[in-house]
């Protein structure tokens, strides 16, 4: 039966697909997902059009038939071994950070140009994607924006992918400017200081498939984010397009400033470049596009609907180190202390995040902040780092429970049972310097596991009176009782260890004495 035991079966043991629908969208497994689409197909022509109303039931015969071709995502998602296992819990979290952070409407909407002036302020999506395709979204999140500085991140990938990073890195440095993202300033051997800002991101247009004639570089760019985005199409608004391009006294400038310091490859069109520049900014995508592109990122470059090699790990490997400096405008080094993670945001209001091997996340909400970020977007950021053990160097403070954060990378309960395991073993070991450093993680010290032992029942059992003595002087129960109605003290009796008994006999009497 294997994998079939996961779904409901009736008394006369059909199998339905209807539950197996519902198992996979709880793992984040959608409907429109590519990898399960012969099954969906398969489900489609086995009912008849009389049934149509009717739920359908299968043998396990005719279900294995149907799920063949899909096998391995549909098990991977039905025992819960996808990169978050309890997507469930994710998604509740991702909602009530949803609910309070709607509530935020400060900030104010780009306004340099009358096109995103324009836009409703109050829209808000949220959307998430794993590196196994999982994926939930929330709000305005099939509604298009304009990536604006968004759309950098690919534009310095692609020029990675052509020339390799020496040859880039000719024409554009890497580190952060700590001068605004337009601003008219070049590095020391007169080049855009990053690519992630408007002067290195005009050197990417630069250096992009310029063999190519104008409409062919800008479909190369634009059917890049599709394949990213799970391969479906991505838009373009022309008007912010003309906008911009009536509006870009200061893009014009950073061009001609870079042409006159010798900063371009020869034979680079100045005109050309610029409106390329302006139009990948113009590109749109919804949220929910965004964050599978963000997941490609996470995912070393491959589509994880797809499965389509974007990008090599290599090239996605020096976007999200140029992320994590460069990524968010003026907060960029505030960001990678608090938030610790790669991103990158625009002035549309997107916001794209990226946890590397785990998922990406994209946030789009108009209003920005003085440095030009999402508020609502930075606050998302915060929210989830709050809960979830997923800043960088989080892996310093400890995993799981031991850091009073979840790993979202853990099946349900799995940090708790852990971190009580380790608890009990470095007891009954008498490791007092890895119970000191639980403790220090936030491990609860007198936490019983399912037969209600504790550490200090094993530490007793074992004789380790330096690790019985820090566990009482820190306040645990001196006479937890476990399953078989024993308690430490009669432990320490049964092994013979006399002293240790007395102790936890006058700690029992008195607690709080040690
Ligand atoms: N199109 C904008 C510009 O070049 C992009 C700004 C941004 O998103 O940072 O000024």
């Amino acid at each position: 039966m294997g994998v079939f035991g996961c779904f409901e079966q009736d008394s006369s043991g059909l199998l339905s697909p209807d539950r197996l629908l519902e198992v996979l969208r709880r793992a984040g497994i959608l409907p429109d997902d590519p990898r399960i689409a012969e099954t969906i197909d398969n489900l489609e022509r086995a009912r008849p059009a009389r049934l149509r109303t009717e739920p359908l039931l299968l043998t396990v015969e005719e279900f294995a038939a149907a799920t063949r071709g899909n096998r391995g995502i549909i098990e991977r998602a039905a025992r819960g071994e996808l990169a978050v296992p309890d997507f469930p819990a994710l998604v509740d979290d991702l909602q009530r950070i949803y609910q309070e952070v709607h509530a935020d409407r400060t900030g104010a909407v780009a306004a340099y140009i009358p096109q995103l002036a324009r836009v409703d302020a109050d829209q808000f999506a949220m959307s998430v994607c794993t590196v196994d395709g999982q994926r939930f979204s929330i709000g305005d999140a099939g509604v298009n924006f304009c990536l604006q500085s968004v759309s950098k991140t690919v534009s310095y990938c692609l020029t990675l992918e052509e020339h390799g990073s020496d040859t880039v890195h000719r024409h554009v440095g890497r580190e952060p400017s700590g001068h605004g993202f337009n601003e008219l300033t070049f590095n020391k051997a007169g080049l855009p200081h990053n690519p992630m800002i408007n002067a290195g991101a005009i050197m990417s247009c630069a250096l992009i498939q310029r063999g190519l004639d104008a409409a062919d570089r800008f479909d190369y760019v634009a059917e890049t984010w599709k394949r990213l985005a799970g391969g479906r199409s991505v838009g373009f608004n022309n008007s912010v397009y003309l906008s911009e391009r009536n509006t870009a006294d200061r893009n014009f400038a950073l061009g001609y400033s870079m042409r006159e310091r010798g900063a371009f490859p020869p034979g680079t069109d100045l005109l050309a470049t610029l409106e390329f520049y302006f139009q990948c900014c113009s590109i749109e995508l919804n949220a929910q596009q965004l964050a599978v592109a963000a997941a490609s990122l996470a995912n070393a470059g491959v589509c994880p609907l797809t499965e389509d090699p974007v990008f090599s790990a290599q090239t996605v490997r020096h976007c999200l180190s140029l992320m994590s400096s460069c990524g968010m405008y003026d907060f960029s080094g505030e960001f990678a202390f608090t938030i610790g993670l790669p991103a990158k945001s625009g002035v549309s209001g997107a916001l794209m995040l990226v946890v590397p091997q785990l998922m990406g996340i994209a946030i789009w909400s108009p209003r920005l902040d003085a440095q030009g970020n999402s508020v609502r977007g930075i606050e998302v950021c915060r929210r989830l780092v709050d809960c979830y053990n997923v800043h960088t160097y989080d892996l310093l403070t400890g995993n799981g429970a031991e850091s009073g954060k979840r790993d979202p990378r853990l099946k349900r309960q799995q940090s708790a049972i852990e971190g009580i395991v380790g608890l009990c073993f470095a007891a009954s070991q008498g490791d007092l310097s890895e119970i000191r450093r639980m403790a220090a993680c936030n491990v609860p010290l007198g936490a019983t596991d399912y037969d209600g032992r504790t550490a200090l029942h094993l530490a007793a059992a074992e004789g380790h009176r330096e690790t019985v003595e820090f566990l009482l002087s820190v306040g645990v129960d001196p006479k937890p009782v476990d399953r078989w109605g024993g308690t430490p003290f009669d432990d320490a009796n049964r092994s013979g260890h006399r002293q240790l008994a007395r102790l936890l006999a006058d700690a029992a009497d008195t607690p709080g004495r040690i």
